[in-house]
């Protein structure tokens, strides 16, 4: 395909490698130009939960349309934003009810920092501004983001411009080969916590950012249990500020509206966007903790905001698509259908000893490939193999989703993340298409296969 001359918006696609061009989308399915079919395993990069096209999202922003489009926000308020930030908030931890919409992670991300960063410095606590992340972790791409992302390849080029934010290790227990059961390395893992915050200094850290399920820098990687409770009682302990980015698990994917709703945590910021707006229009909402923001309020306002935010047709599809998940009860289909999937992206560990993990919840699910599963030694970086194992399936009508995460350690893993209206048949069409590929991928790079 290299004789194409790339369009002027080239650098938009990021690189020179090109794509075909998207004709239309329906449900799990998506065309190309050619006709050519492929199923949406990953739902784009976890955003399009609800599948595409939605006769009801679309209604709901015709409606939308032929009223309003946009209102400033510092001139209007409007319903649909109204309504929205009602059922957000009814759908959250109690108290968890202020509502900030923005167009996207980062922005909510971003949103979540500022607004911790003024509650403190409202509440006398000026000298609080660290916000500790982990490492390997993604939080987007804009500056503020990318100061708590914790992946080389996204921070490295900018780190002269970046005031990045300290890092602790991500809990990957899967990896560690010591004596410790998984619930002790979960403890050993949240400990690291309490000992950044010891070193940074308590009175200067304001918060802590997690990703409850991993995305797409850990491929949907899970602490053990023991992990979520100790973080937050090491955020109280001193008084740290436990800011969850549930932008790639939230909205439902994992079975429940929070992730955090697995281990009953209270976050005190929650970031939300991709299957939030689902696709049908950039939408994000950071939802915080009222305690919080009434002493914003206070002092005189939350000194932030983005022009497109609150805008009544993003938030007229939000509220379509919110609703289209509880009266569908997509959230109890994506624990099923996510369950089904999991045991099935398991059983493959008998046929190719080189997937080396599977892991996740509901539809957040990833599987990781590596040379050796004893010691979970990676593929060879020259393989390519999260590159590769795409391509094979891309052939074959399936998107997947990969990653090789730099943080930490090397590795190649894979999400398979269909919408949250998946069906058994669903499933049986990707593992057919995942096992093809598989093969194929086995074949290229001479990998060892089992029966
Ligand atoms: N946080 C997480 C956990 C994400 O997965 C992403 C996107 N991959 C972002 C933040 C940034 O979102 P956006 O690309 O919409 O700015």
């Amino acid at each position: 395909m290299s004789d194409i001359v790339p369009p002027p918006s080239n650098l938009f696609y990021q690189s020179r490698n090109r794509r075909p061009r998207l004709d239309r989308a329906e449900g799990v399915y998506m065309w190309d130009e050619t006709g050519k079919r492929y199923l949406d395993g990953s739902s784009g990069a976890m955003v399009s939960n609800i599948g595409h096209s939605n006769p009801r999202v679309l209604a709901a922003m015709r409606a939308q349309m032929d009223r309003s489009t946009f209102g400033y926000r510092l001139h209007f308020e409007n319903e649909p934003a109204e309504e929205l930030a009602r059922l957000v908030a009814s759908l959250m931890p109690a108290g968890l009810d202020r509502v900030f919409f923005v167009s996207g992670g980062s922005e909510a991300v971003e949103s979540a920092v500022k607004l911790a960063r003024q509650w403190a410095v409202a509440t006398g606590q000026a000298s609080r501004w660290k916000v500790i992340a982990r490492y390997p972790s993604y939080h987007g791409s804009t500056f503020g983001a990318l100061a708590l992302t914790g992946m080389a390849l996204m921070t490295a080029p900018f780190s002269p411009m970046l005031r990045e934010m300290p890092r602790i290790p991500a809990p990957t227990c899967y990896l560690d080969r010591d004596s410790l059961s998984m619930e002790e390395r979960g403890l050993r893992y949240a400990g690291m916590l309490r000992e950044e915050i010891l070193r940074q200094g308590p009175e200067t850290v304001l918060g802590f950012i997690m990703e409850p399920v991993g995305g797409a820098s850990t491929g949907a990687l899970v602490a053990p249990d023991s992990y979520y409770a100790r973080i937050r009682e090491i955020c109280d302990e001193f008084g740290v500020l436990l800011i969850y980015d549930e932008v790639m698990s939230g909205a439902g994917r994992t079975g429940t509206f929070l992730a955090a709703e697995h281990w009953g945590i209270r976050p005190d910021i929650v970031a939300l966007s991709k299957g939030f707006g689902a696709g049908y229009m950039p939408l994000g909402a950071m939802v915080a903790d009222r305690r919080l923001v009434e002493p914003v309020l206070d002092a005189g306002g939350f000194v932030h905001g983005f022009t497109y935010a609150g805008n009544p047709l993003a938030c007229a599809a939000g509220l379509a698509v919110i609703r289209e998940v509880l009266d569908n009860d997509l959230m109890g289909n994506a624990a099923r259908i996510g369950a089904l999937l999991k045991s099935e992206l398991t059983g493959l560990m008998a046929r190719y000893p080189f997937i080396g993990d599977v892991r996740g919840k509901g539809l957040l699910l990833a599987f990781e490939l590596v040379a050796d599963r004893e010691t979970m030694t990676p593929l060879p970086k020259a393989h390519d193999a999260y590159v590769r194992l795409v391509e094979h399936a891309y052939e074959r009508g399936l998107i997947i989703y990969s990653r090789r995460t730099r943080g930490g350690r090397e590795g190649d893993h894979f999400l398979v993340c269909p919408p949250m209206i998946a069906t058994q048949a669903h499933v049986g069409e990707i593992m057919e298409k995942l096992v093809a590929s598989l093969d194929a991928l086995a074949a290229e790079l001479d990998l060892p296969r089992g029966n």
